[in-house]
């Protein structure tokens, strides 16, 4: 059930302790950790501690959550000293969503295309 702990979800697993991260910040509803496969000089993820499957439906639910992981992105920019950043959030399979609990990607610390792939 949305907002409930997922067994099988490796990001509650990661709030939750159980699997390992590199957190970079951690509010009262929201955790930040490092990329295991960075995409970027900086790649760290902004995640709510609670589950939801994605951006949308964290949005949808819980607006001021989904604007907790939002301000997060900002202060995880500000930490790591980027100037230029891209903040992500991959929704389905099809955009190259592969873990389903919603999060949001900051990446910088390189130049960056536009159009994505
Ligand atoms: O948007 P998407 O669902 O593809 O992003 C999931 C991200 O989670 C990937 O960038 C992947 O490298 C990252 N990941 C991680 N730690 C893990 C497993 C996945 O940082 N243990």
């Amino acid at each position: 059930m949305a907002g409930e702990p997922q067994d099988d979800c490796l990001f509650c697993k990661i709030v939750a302790g159980h699997v390992p991260a590199t957190i970079v910040r951690e509010t009262k509803t929201t955790v930040a950790f490092r990329d295991i496969n960075p995409q970027a000089p900086t790649h760290i993820l902004v995640i709510p501690k609670v589950h939801y499957p994605n951006a949308a439906e964290l949005a949808a639910a819980e607006p001021a959550l989904a604007a907790d992981v939002l301000t997060e992105t900002k202060a995880v920019a500000e930490e790591e000293k980027l100037e230029s950043y891209r903040v992500v959030f991959n929704t389905g399979a099809g955009a190259g969503q592969t873990v389903f609990h919603a999060h949001a990607h900051v990446l910088g610390g390189r130049g960056m295309q536009w159009p994505p792939g």
